[in-house]
């Protein structure tokens, strides 16, 4: 037996079993369980829609269930769903962005420069 912190919740809880890469406690567990259960029906509706397999962020499957990032999360820990690496996707896009905004502000500067 031994003391552990729950995962999703970070309560403190008694695991008497086998050691778990991440310790959910027994409330967040068969919580978890149902977010899983509709999670799972959730993509393969939408797998069947788009005729193919179409991953999601775990921000956007938690929008989709109406249920806390945090849980999508936990459960994308525990390798019971996966979720799209896009995230990264998302990252990237905001960096271009980034990248034109400066690009913008470096002509700007230069034009500036040219005037004087
Ligand atoms: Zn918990």
């Amino acid at each position: 037996m031994a003391l552990k912190i729950c995962e999703h919740c970070g309560s403190a809880f008694i695991d008497g079993g086998e050691e778990a890469a991440t310790p959910i406690c027994l409330d967040c567990a068969e919580y978890l369980d149902e977010v899983y259960r509709e999670a799972w029906s959730w993509l393969r509706d939408r797998t069947s829609e788009d005729g193919r397999q179409r991953r999601v962020t775990a921000a956007r499957l938690a929008a989709e269930l109406g249920v806390e990032v945090k849980s999508i999360e936990v459960l994308v820990k525990m390798d019971r769903i996966q979720t799209s690496a896009s995230s990264a996707e998302e990252r990237a896009e905001k960096d271009l962005e980034t990248l034109k905004a400066l690009r913008r502000s470096m002509s700007g500067e230069r034009y500036r420069r040219d005037r004087k």
